[in-house]
């Protein structure tokens, strides 16, 4: 009885034994099973992020205002920028070229060389030639890695282009108004001077003298009320009252202030706007607009000519208004120009005449602002018309 006894204890003791190494074993698979699952999902999570941050550079590189370049130390392009391919107007994948073969540009290629061979962070102004004339400023540095070994160079360029234009503009501006002011003023001391030297003691000739000094007087005053109002204008001081306005009669009082003008000239003036006519503008400015090219009409018409304002509905929300001459007209090539501040078809004759060469340029300020548009037809020998258009009340 002992031994059989025995045996079944045994046998059941190593059953359990064996049952339990069982779940052990099997436990154990199913930790190792959930360990590779979570290192899986952590390496999905990592490469999601990575993918992520590479994405976000990417984008951060392609939104960049400066364009932006990097080259390995060979001098090859590894990778550019949106901003960069649009400043350089490329259309095909660059990567790879050299700066020479991609940009054709030598000061640029001789930069990166020297940057490659002598590792000194350097700067240049590039003017970019062509359909793509551009001003760029270029700044480049050596990238180093983490052993300080020279591994390329990046280079970043800011476009300079419209801050150039703008200081162009400014410059010119500023040596159009020193010129304007000194021609009468130059003028006025040439006739005091003679004045003082003994020109005073004829009475009549001193009365020729203190007219021509005093016409030059108020083309000064002229100019530099224009230029106030140009410089307003541009500046946005000047709020725009907008309410409706009769055009008819706006017209009307423009013609009734320069009739003692075109009469010593023999013009007639025609006021054709129709009756009931309005516009939704600020009613001095657009006086000063009528006065403007009324004005013109008159000085370059012909003697003896006819002025004639009209005006119509135009589309359903805009009117239209034209003031029409019969005079000398205005070349092809000089139309598009008209408008710009001191332009003139001819400075002597416009001088004669008072103009300051910023009537048009207040014109289309003012009828800009309103959100209107001003146009030139004209026929030389046959006259010339300006058209704006206002937002119609
Ligand atoms: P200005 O003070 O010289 O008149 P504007 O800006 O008013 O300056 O006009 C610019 C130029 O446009 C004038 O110098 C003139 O040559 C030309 N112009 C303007 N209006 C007329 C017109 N009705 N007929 C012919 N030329 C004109």
């Amino acid at each position: 009885m002992f031994w059989p006894a025995l045996a079944i204890v045994f046998g059941l003791a190593l059953g359990a034994a064996w049952y339990y190494w069982r779940q052990h074993q099997a436990e154990a698979k199913r930790e190792l099973a959930a360990r590779e699952t979570r290192v899986a999902e952590l390496e999905e999570q990592q490469r999601l992020i990575r993918e992520q941050a590479r994405d976000q550079q990417q984008a951060l590189f392609n939104s960049m205002v400066e364009g932006v370049l990097f080259v390995d130390r060979d001098g090859r392009i590894q990778s550019a920028n949106s901003s960069l391919e649009q400043l350089f107007g490329l259309t095909t994948d660059i990567r790879g070229q050299t700066i020479l073969e991609a940009l054709r540009t030598h000061e640029l290629s001789e930069l990166a060389a020297r940057l490659l061979r002598d590792g000194t962070v350097s700067g240049l102004e590039l003017n970019l030639a062509g359909l793509n004339s551009r001003c760029l400023e270029v700044n480049a540095a050596t990238v180093l890695n983490q052993t300080g070994e020279r591994q390329g160079a990046i280079f970043v360029f800011h476009d300079l282009t419209r801050i150039k234009q703008l200081e162009n503009t400014r410059q010119e501006f500023v040596a159009n108004v020193s010129h304007e002011l000194r021609t009468p003023l130059s003028l006025i001391k040439g006739f005091v001077e003679t004045l003082l030297d003994g020109a005073k003691n004829d009475p009549e000739v001193a009365t020729r003298f203190l007219q021509t000094i005093e016409k030059h007087t108020d083309r000064l005053t002229y100019l530099i009320e224009d230029l106030l109002t140009i410089s307003r204008l541009e500046s946005g001081q000047i709020v725009l009252n907008l309410q409706s306005v009769d055009l008819r009669a706006a017209a009307g009082q423009v013609i009734a202030d320069l009739s003692s003008r075109a009469k010593a000239k023999s013009v007639t003036l025609e006021n054709h706007v129709p009756a009931g006519l309005s516009a939704r503008a600020d009613s001095d400015r657009l006086q000063q607009v009528f006065f403007n090219l009324i004005d013109n009409a008159i000085k370059y018409g012909r003697e003896g000519g006819r002025v004639e304002v009209m005006g119509a509905a135009f589309a359903d929300w805009q009117v239209e208004l034209r003031v029409t001459d019969d005079g000398a007209g205005i070349p092809p090539e000089a139309q598009e120009r008209v408008f710009e501040r001191f332009y003139r078809v001819d400075r002597a004759r416009s001088r004669d005449t008072g103009g300051t060469g910023l009537g048009l340029a207040i014109v289309k300020h003012i009828v800009q602002s309103h959100h209107g548009e001003v146009s030139v037809t004209s026929v030389p020998g046959e006259g010339t018309s300006f058209l704006f258009r206002l937002p119609e009340k």
